[in-house]
């Protein structure tokens, strides 16, 4: 094929000659809930993907955080940089097996599209104000984002997105309660072990230039302490600065080529030929080894104690935990305090969940001015 002919392809050309038998192709989709004509060159998921990138609910994951707040400085990952990053290394997977990078980019970027401010403390205390009308999941609550909330067109609520996106992120909250994730498309399968992959890295590394670990606690792990012989055969007299560096280098190609080969196996050993076959199989697919697998659980284990449970998260967690609460309780008593877009909302959707989805979409910095700490304090 010369050039010329690979850049007329159609998108259902490129993706019959390049995808895998087991990946999801843009020609077998379900649609979307409202018709729409096809885009002369975009296939259906990258028009997902530029939804879900052009929301506004999108933008505001820059201020929102991820584990540590906006106090805390600049060098850490906010809800959008691991959102970037969990898309970046689910796109490197997802090319190696040849799936539907165009999907699994949709999903990797709407994945936490949902959640509140200040992070999963925002989404406990959101969850216990509504508890009487169905509680808060931001798995949940980016499907409600987008179907609902988000509001772009004339003719519709929301994004309109194709039915393999919505029951792709529809999973990931009802794989909270039971294993609907096993029976999902490896699309889906690949962005939940991409998210998984990048917060073990890069919630280590965050955690080490907050001070809130040093290097000497983690090489006591074993998934980092093969890592770091790694770089250490590989450059010699490297400062600490340097080996962390090398270390999250080094865990992230780790963690991602032995998915790759750990996903080939079972998918050829099952053997697997259609995403009807994957959705069969009932089990998930796209998994580390069982040597990996343990290891990663240490490190997860040792991160929850060391960091997600460290004083100064806890105190950050608790304080924004109040700010909100506060906030649910004021506009639940004044809903006319509400802005026009919510309160025309109230008759059909009701006051407490009308309340939670203004407070869930706000990004931590106009929470906390909002609840009265202005500029965070
Ligand atoms: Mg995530």
């Amino acid at each position: 094929m010369t050039p010329n002919q690979a850049a007329s392809m159609t998108f259902y050309e490129r993706e019959a000659i390049l995808l895998a038998p087991f990946a999801m192709r843009s020609a077998d989709s379900a649609g979307r809930e409202h018709p729409e004509p096809l885009h002369p060159y975009r296939s259906p998921y990258q028009r997902d993907r530029d939804r879900i990138v052009h929301s506004s609910a999108y933008r505001r994951l820059a201020h929102k955080t991820q584990v540590f707040t906006g106090e805390k400085g600049d060098y850490h990952r906010t809800r959008l940089t691991h959102t970037l990053e969990v898309a970046s290394i689910a796109r490197t997977i997802g090319r190696v097996l040849r799936l539907n990078e165009d999907l699994i980019e949709a999903l990797a970027l709407m994945h936490d599209i949902g959640h509140p401010p200040f992070g999963h403390a925002g989404e406990d205390v959101l969850n216990e104000c509504t508890a009487e009308c169905g509680g808060f999941n931001h798995n949940q609550q980016a499907v409600r984002i987008v179907t609902l909330l988000e509001d772009r067109y004339p003719e519709f609520s929301g994004l309109n997105l194709t039915r393999e996106v919505l029951s792709g992120q529809g999973s990931r909250f009802k794989s909270d309660s039971t294993d609907t994730i096993e029976q999902s498309l490896l699309e889906v399968q690949v962005v939940d072990a991409a998210d998984s992959i990048a917060y073990d890295a890069h919630d280590a590394d965050d955690a080490l230039e907050l001070g809130l670990l040093d290097l000497d606690q983690l090489l006591a792990i074993p998934l980092w302490h093969d890592a770091a012989s790694r770089v250490q055969r590989e450059y010699t007299a490297l400062n600490a600065k340097q080996l962390r560096r090398g270390v999250i280098r080094q865990l992230l190609d780790t963690l991602v080529t032995d998915l790759v080969d750990s996903t080939t196996s079972r998918l050829a050993a099952a053997p697997i030929e259609s995403p009807a076959a994957v959705i069969a199989y009932g089990e998930r697919l796209v998994v580390p080894s069982s040597t990996v697998f343990e290891q990663k659980t240490q490190l997860e284990r040792f991160l929850f104690d060391h960091v997600y449970r460290h004083p100064t998260v806890l105190a950050e967690r608790s304080l924004a935990g109040e700010a909100l609460r506060g906030m649910f309780e004021r506009y639940s008593r004044h809903p006319e305090e509400l802005p026009q877009p919510s309160r025309e909302r109230l008759r059909q959707t009701g006051i407490p969940r009308v309340v939670c989805d203004y407070l869930a979409g706000m990004t931590d910095r106009f929470a906390l001015e909002e609840a009265g700490f202005k500029d965070g304090e």
